[in-house]
């Protein structure tokens, strides 16, 4: 399988390739060059199947010959083995033809440990295989930093050092990165803010004297490895419910659109999917843009749903990618008016999109009152991002059954549930000394000299 550039001007990769080196030299993203279909009976065939077959049958024609059967199907056993529930994605009901998709039972409590499990395992036995050994380098609001960290620790090809401002993420957040003990993984508390953090792991992917010399490797999520391991749980899903033979619909609180573009990839593999419908907090940008066709940026303002509040929406140029009949020249020249702004999109690329996505917006207060009437209607406790989720689903009920994606544990955002619903989540069991676990955390100044030394000593010693 090769991989190319939503930017048309970076080499062609394989699989194995496009994983190790994240974003492509043109800056642009790595999509498959054709993506495969599994036909009806494929799709039949995945019922009554365990998650990990499902997920091999799903993932596998994008894998290439990079892996073995048996080697890429022991690497989704580890990737799923430390998950807290026998179904790993289960679906629940919240009401007639509402589906609640419970994506929080990793070991990080949120979605993304489904792609960062699976791409710690990958890591580790593409480099093992090749000899190398890299160093990866994260920025984190919260949730990816102790997904990764989690992902990574003991693994020997891998030297993990995760960033997030310092008192600016909650404690749940910073006991999952700082209470990881083995010796490979660093949580580095800057003196800053997320942007800081951004800009400083951004200001040592472009110093090549320092990228080359200690191998960095990114794992944010452009990365495609980690949209192709969130395919799987739209195939899982859409079967319960009696796909291929009943269409379904999927409900998507989205940030950076990786989550949902993983939804759109299932559809283009043959999954029939009605409508893909993301569901925005007040960072709107994605709302907007398909509600009006302007791409503008505008400053981000905090949220009771940290994970979506985005300003640049960096998957989106994969779907502008397809939208625009895969020009990568189109979608060069968009991104490059991005950079003073912002950019209209086509009508033809508009109609295009929209034939896949619909969308909604959900305010601050909407979102609490929300998880109150959820908490007292269907019995169940939602995270303020899963919220948004469920009200913009329920503006788009009808007879085709539709899933809302729960991408978090409400016990990651205990005082903003706490705020709305009267009711203090508690950790699940496998969690409850997360609070007496010792920390270890390294304070950093918002400095790129002194940072880029830190890291260098550590992987170097
Ligand atoms: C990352 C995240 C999101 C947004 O996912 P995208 O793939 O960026 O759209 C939503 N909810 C939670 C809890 C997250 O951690």
């Amino acid at each position: 399988m090769d991989y190319v550039s939503t930017r048309g001007m970076a080499p062609v990769l394989s699989f194995e390739e496009a994983m190790l080196t994240g974003l492509a030299r043109d800056g642009g993203l790595y999509v498959p060059a054709e993506v495969p279909v599994m036909s009806a009976g494929d799709i039949a065939a995945l019922a009554g199947l365990s998650y990990e077959e499902a997920a091999f049958r799903v993932m596998r024609p994008f894998i290439g010959d990079n892996f073995t059967d048996e080697g890429f199907a022991d690497i989704i056993a580890r990737a799923y083995a430390g998950f807290g529930h026998a179904a790993r994605a289960p679906l629940v009901q919240l009401q007639p033809n509402h589906f609640l998709l419970e994506l929080f039972h990793g070991p990080t409590l949120a979605f993304k440990d489904f792609a960062m499990q699976l791409i710690g395992q990958l890591f580790e036995t593409a480099l093992t295989r090749r000899g190398e050994r890299v160093t990866i380098v994260g920025a984190t609001s919260g949730d990816t930093g102790s997904a990764a960290m989690e992902a990574f620790r003991g693994l020997d090809a891998v030297e993990v050092f995760i960033l997030y401002p310092h008192g600016r993420v909650s404690e749940v957040q910073r006991r999952q990165m700082t209470t990881v003990t083995e010796a490979n993984t660093h949580a580095l508390a800057l003196t800053g803010t997320f942007d800081d953090c951004q800009a400083r792991l951004k200001d040592m992917f472009n110093d090549f004297a320092f990228r080359d010399g200690v191998r960095l490797a990114g794992v944010n999520s452009i990365n495609w490895a980690r949209v192709l391991a969130q395919v799987v749980y739209y195939f899982t899903a859409a079967v319960s419910l009696g796909a291929p033979h009943r269409p379904v619909s999927f409900t998507v609180p989205t940030g950076n659109f990786g989550d949902i573009f993983a939804g759109y990839i299932a559809k283009r593999m043959g999954l029939p999917i009605e409508k893909l419908v993301v569901a925005t907090n007040q960072n709107d940008i994605l709302h907007r843009a398909l509600s009006t066709g302007d791409y503008v940026t505008q400053g981000v303002t905090p949220s009771i749903s940290p994970s979506m509040d985005i300003q640049v929406s960096s998957n989106f140029e994969r779907a502008l990618f397809d939208a625009y009949d895969r020009d990568g020249n189109a979608v060069a020249q968009l991104m490059e008016e991005l950079q003073s702004g912002g950019f209209h999109i086509s009508q033809g690329a508009l109609d295009r999109l929209r034939g896949s996505f619909a969308s909604g917006r959900v305010s601050e207060d909407e979102t609490s009152a929300m998880i109150a009437r959820a908490h007292g209607a269907f019995g169940e406790l939602l995270c303020p991002h899963s919220a948004i989720g469920v009200k913009v689903a329920q503006d788009h009920l009808g007879t085709t059954p539709m899933v809302t994606l729960a991408t978090a544990h409400p016990a990651k955002f205990p005082d903003a549930v706490e705020a709305a619903s009267g009711i203090r989540p508690s950790l699940p069991p496998r969690m409850a000394d997360l609070f007496d676990r010792p920390e270890r955390v390294t304070r950093v100044e918002n400095d790129l000299e002194a940072l880029e030394e830190l890291i260098r000593g550590e992987v170097l010693a």
